[in-house]
């Protein structure tokens, strides 16, 4: 250890038996280079602070221990500091948190203590100290990145490296790293080389805006890294999708709104990563780069602008405004007609006071991949309500909600993990849920696909298969999936009219549903025809008009108490 990356741990207040005791422990952290500076009096320990060069302060929860935080609080002292207490039995996490809240980066009780224990707790301090110090000047500018004010990428991987050897010595801290691709922004007719730099910086810049909780850091020429730490099962994944959905808002350019391409991906931690870059390039490598580079615009001058853009940006301004609402289909066991689900299906109450079927707008939300922000709130939504459903009526127990997927929502990574932190949210059990994925969307993302499916169903929920047969995908396609059923489609269903002819394509669907050991669902059924020829054909489930039209959330409670 070279003697420039010794850094002192100066220890406050205390008995002089306990400190010297913990002055020892602090001894056998060597590898560290740690030295050890104790101060029985407060003005001491914070003239000693203000002078530099302190990586932590591990403070006794006495007298002299609590005027040292709240001199470091009250004087903005960057150390981190560590505090030493007698843990009540009644509830230590509290008194923990109350720590945390009052400034210091842990608590730990004095019975704890131990080498091991205290080379955990300063291992983050002394790793980010000693990245300052080895920037030239040792100066926190210097940690900087000049145009965003984001950490350097240098200060970004010192805070990753002392994640990944905290994360392995302490069984219940976790890290994750989001990365952001911005190579899809690059110059065209409608952007110069110097424009889509500075778009390149707003991304960074609207990244230090929101950076509160999280740490990031622009990496190579295209792309930013945040890291989360410390946070408790889960909660790095809705940070992570707030990250995304803030950068995603639309950019204003001269008179535009523009809407960047943005890649996103996200590695979870905990001792799986041999060193910073290796977590980087995880991250990296759960990049769903965007299928066609592409930067959506909508001119404010222009009086016709093409019109997808026009209703995506209406789109977004409608998901800000709350203007979507979810109607319920029944799904029912076409046997009995016993209620067995629904379908959620997604409405837009357009300011011109008209309610609007998904059929109108679905198209331009995928297209601009509005989408994914609009879905994650459309099965919040609907999830939520199941769960209050399941609620309301015992007796029905096994009610299941389905909700479509379409492809950006498929190649979203956060996806699943998403679901999974719903479910614990909404309290809705996994095995109420499916989803319907079209065969085309799984041909064309067989991977990504695959990875989705997979991770549902490791979550408890089902997947179904929609529009079978109006794609190029086929069974082999399929083969391996963990899927639940098909939904023949309303196209085939509305065909039957009591002949061979109509039926054989619907046969055909049911012939490759059985070779995956699949249930079928008919959807579109409008005659009782319709309904015995599926049942005929060996089809359980069936949805359409000839049951219920899609309902409103009052509409299902009277729909259900009659059930
Ligand atoms: P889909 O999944 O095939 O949904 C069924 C569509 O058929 C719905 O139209 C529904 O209102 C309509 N429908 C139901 N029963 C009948 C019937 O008996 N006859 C006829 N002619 N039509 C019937 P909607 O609500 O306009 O949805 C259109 C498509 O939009 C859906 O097709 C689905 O692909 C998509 N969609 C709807 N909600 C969402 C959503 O929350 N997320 C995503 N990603 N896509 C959605
Ligand atoms: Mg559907």
């Amino acid at each position: 250890m070279r003697p420039a990356d010794a850094c002192v741990v100066l220890v406050v207040g205390g008995s002089s038996s306990h400190a010297s005791e913990v002055q020892t422990m602090l001894s056998q952290i060597r590898s560290y280079g740690v030295s050890v500076e104790l101060c029985a009096h407060s003005t001491e320990a914070l003239a000693r602070l203000s002078s530099g060069g302190v990586a932590a302060v591990l403070a006794f929860d006495d007298y002299v221990g609590a005027s040292v935080q709240r001199g470091i609080l009250e004087q903005d002292i960057l150390a981190p500091l560590v505090v030493i207490q007698e843990l009540s039995s009644d509830d230590p996490v509290a008194e923990r948190l109350r720590q945390r809240e009052a400034g210091a980066a842990e608590c730990l009780a004095f019975t704890e203590l131990s080498p091991a224990v205290l080379r955990v707790a300063l291992l983050g301090s002394i790793e980010t100290h000693r990245g300052i110090t080895q920037m030239q000047g040792a100066d926190v500018s210097s940690v900087l990145d000049p145009d965003t004010g984001l950490f350097t990428t240098l200060a970004m991987r010192r805070r990753l490296a002392a994640a990944i050897d905290r994360s392995e010595a302490e069984s219940d801290y976790r890290y994750a790293t989001l990365y952001i691709d911005t190579a899809a922004i690059h110059p065209s007719d409608l952007l110069s080389a110097t424009d889509v730099a500075a778009l390149r910086t707003r991304v960074g810049l609207r990244l230090a805006h929101i950076a509160n909780d999280f740490v990031a850091a622009p990496v190579g020429e295209t792309g930013y890294v945040v890291l989360f730490r410390g946070f408790p099962e889960g909660e790095d994944l809705g940070a992570a999708d707030s990250v995304r959905r803030e950068l995603q808002r639309p950019y204003d350019h001269d008179d535009d709104q523009l809407y960047l391409d943005l890649g996103f991906g996200l590695a979870r931690g905990r001792g799986r990563d041999a060193n910073a870059q290796a977590a980087i390039d995880r991250a990296r490598c759960e990049v769903v780069v965007p299928r066609v580079p592409r930067l959506h615009t909508h001119s404010a001058s222009e009086r016709r602008p093409p019109a997808t853009d026009v209703v995506a940006s209406e789109l977004a301004q409608a998901l800000q405004r709350e203007e979507f609402s979810v109607t319920y289909q029944p799904i029912v066991d076409i046997q009995s007609q016993r209620p067995y689900g629904f379908e959620a299906l997604i409405r837009w109450r357009h300011p011109d006071g008209e309610e609007r079927p998904a059929a109108d707008f679905i198209n331009a939300a995928n297209d601009s991949e509005l989408i994914v922000p609009i879905g994650y709130w459309c099965v919040e939504a609907a999830m939520r309500q199941m769960a209050d459903w399941h609620s309301e009526f015992e007796h029905l127990p096994d009610l299941c909600i389905s909700m479509n997927l379409s492809a950006p929502q498929v190649l979203d990574p956060l996806f699943v993990e998403r679901v999974r932190s719903m479910l614990m949210t909404t309290g809705l059990k996994a095995s109420a849920v499916r989803f319907e994925i079209e065969a085309g969307t799984i041909a064309d993302h067989n991977k990504e696909a695959r990875a989705l499916v997979e991770g549902l169903s490791a979550a408890g929920s089902k997947v179904w298969v929609e529009d079978y047969g109006l794609s190029d995908c086929t069974v082999d396609d399929l083969r391996g999936f963990p899927l639940d059923g098909f939904k023949i489609d309303r196209r085939f269903v509305s065909r039957i009219d009591g002949t061979e002819m109509t039926s054989g394509r619907i046969r055909h669907i049911m012939t490759a549903a059985s070779a995956l050991g699949l249930r079928t669902l008919g959807e579109g059924i409008e005659n009782q025809l319709q309904a015995n020829v599926l049942r005929w054909l060996g089809c359980q489930l069936g949805q359409g008009y000839l049951y219920e039209r899609p309902l409103s959330v009052a509409e299902v409670y009277a729909y259900l108490a009659e059930a």
